[in-house]
């Protein structure tokens, strides 16, 4: 008998961890992306002997890595040896405004004797916080990341009544800081990393407070040669599987009937057929340029996005050993940083940013004597109406980082700079076909989480299914990875193949 095929559209770590489920149950898998290379926003270029990793330079929730590993036949150890993992303690050096620091590290000792000097007594709120962050985790990975939401009973039944009080959905993440700490820096410190999912503290819930535990307690890691490792061992785990990847290839539309999607038509005029389809394009994207016009793009469109960022990615001629792996510049006016970058969706006069310097971490990242550094300065994304100027904040975010070093005693970085790579909020929208530059797809606030969040089959088309960061469980390369397997386990359940 004939195996079933599909089409994935898009080589991002959702299309392509979907493309090794699905080949190695016997689906005659061809993956379609516009782009020349795979892994989508887990992207990556070299120039001069420099090496940048463009989208995640963070390797968190390794238990996760492990068991989507697992799921695709690798075991935790191997997965370890294939990527070259090294743990990152500190995990980051945090330097607020008036340039004192405090340094995240699984040391506790280390950790206690720096938050005493901060704050008397807030290492005990520390490790309430992290009892409260493991607690949060624990159940989140059981009862919402894991699981797929194919009917409203699932989410909304008597079993789930619990989380209500057990994972805080509804208390907001930074005004739950003050049952642990007094001092706002504190405060700041654990909860940043809500940036990650492109939200803001003030509106994130306390949910969340499971990223900095799993942080702490399971590790920053960090792959050898940087983060596109991680591409190259899923294709190389969807390629044996004998998956089919056609690149700088773009759909153009997706080809639908009364109740199914027949096939693909690609920019060139080919139209690819298959009994099934799975777009790991953005979802808003999906609906809005690859689908009829139905009413539901414009819906998405109204729905919350995460924000955006400007990053510069520099070659400079220089090694700066003060800078660390992975540094945040965190500014006191925290809650205003959010307002600006939220509600206004433009950039805030002092941010808060982040510094990457991979070569910290492994040499062959930099030519020898020299370094290469990544910037991000988070930012609004595009506004509907286009009145952003975008040339205005992308100078305002260099200048800041460069104030920001100048904190250090980093004043000469200009003038070592070899070449500069920037990219804005446009810069994502055209790379990935992002709505509305947003780096991290529909928010995730409550009403766009677990049932909620766009769900991986489309509701009409029955044979159409998506997969990545904007449908269930949300943004973040493992959550990519988890999204996959959701995705793939559906796609064979409707095929009435078994696991
Ligand atoms: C700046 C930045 C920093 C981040 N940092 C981290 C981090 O430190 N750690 C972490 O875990 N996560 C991080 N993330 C999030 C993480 O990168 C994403 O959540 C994840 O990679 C999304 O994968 P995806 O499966 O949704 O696919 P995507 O990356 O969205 O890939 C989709 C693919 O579809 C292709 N495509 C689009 N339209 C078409 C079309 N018409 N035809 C063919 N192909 C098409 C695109 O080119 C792309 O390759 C970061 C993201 C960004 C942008």
């Amino acid at each position: 008998m004939k195996s079933p095929s599909i089409i994935i559209i898009g080589a991002g770590i959702g299309g392509i961890t979907a493309a090794a489920h699905l080949a190695r149950r016997g689906l005659h898998v061809t993956v379609v992306e516009k782009n020349t290379h795979p892994g989508g926003r887990c992207d990556s270029f070299t120039r001069a002997g420099h090496r940048f990793d463009t989208g995640p330079t963070l390797f968190v929730m390794p238990l996760l890595y492990e068991a989507e590993y697992a799921a695709l036949g690798v075991s935790g150890e191997a997965m370890h040896e294939m990527l070259g993992l090294q743990r990152v303690d500190p995990t980051y050096h945090l330097i607020f405004d008036d340039g004192s620091g405090l340094e995240l590290t699984s040391d506790m000792k280390v950790m206690r004797d720096q938050l005493e000097s901060i704050e008397q007594g807030s290492f005990n709120g520390f490790l309430r916080y992290m009892q409260e962050g493991q607690h949060h985790y624990n159940v989140s990975m059981e009862r919402l990341v894991n699981r797929g939401f194919r009917t409203a009973s699932e989410f909304f039944s008597l079993g789930n009544l619990p989380l209500l009080y057990q994972i805080k959905p509804l208390k907001k993440h930074y005004s739950n800081m003050r049952a642990y700490f007094k001092q706002p820096r504190l405060k700041t410190a654990f909860t940043f990393q809500d940036v990650y999912m492109g939200l803001s503290p003030f509106e994130a819930s306390a949910t969340f407070s499971m990223m900095p535990y799993t942080e702490i307690a399971h590790g920053v890691w960090y792959p050898r040669g940087g983060m596109y490792a991680v591409v190259d061992a899923l294709m190389s785990i969807a390629r044996k599987a004998g998956a089919e990847f056609l690149f700088s290839t773009t759909v153009e539309r997706i080809e639908v009937g009364h109740s199914q999607a027949r096939a693909v038509v690609l920019e060139d005029g080919r139209r690819l057929e298959a009994d099934s389809i799975l777009a790991n394009a953005d979802l808003p994207y999906v609906y809005k340029e690859l689908l009829p016009d139905d009413g539901r793009a414009q819906q998405l469109t109204r729905k919350q996005f995460s924000c955006s960022v400007i990053s510069f990615f520099w070659g400079v001629d220089k090694r700066y050993e003060k800078l660390s792996p992975h540094m945040l510049f965190l500014a006191d006016d925290y809650r205003e940083n959010f307002k600006s970058i939220m509600d206004d969706l433009t950039i805030p006069e002092n941010p808060s940013l982040y510094v990457h310097a991979p070569a910290r971490l492994d040499p062959s990242m930099a030519p020898r004597n020299e370094d290469t550094l990544t910037a991000i300065v988070p930012v609004g994304h595009m506004s509907d109406n286009g009145e952003q100027d975008g040339s205005a904040l992308r100078d305002q975010a260099r200048q800041s980082v460069f104030r920001r070093l100048a904190t250090l005693g980093i004043t000469d970085l200009e003038e070592h700079i070899k070449f500069e790579v920037c990219y804005t909020p446009q810069s994502w929208q055209k790379h990935y076909n992002l709505m509305k530059g947003s780096t991290h797809g529909l928010s995730h606030n409550l009403f766009q989480l677990g049932y909620f969040r766009p769900h991986n089959r489309h509701p009409v088309y029955h044979n159409l299914y998506f997969v990545g960061a904007s449908t269930h469980p949300g943004t973040g390369m493992p959550t990519a990875m988890v999204s996959a397997r959701l995705a793939a386990r559906r796609i064979m359940d409707d095929l009435g193949i078994k696991e």
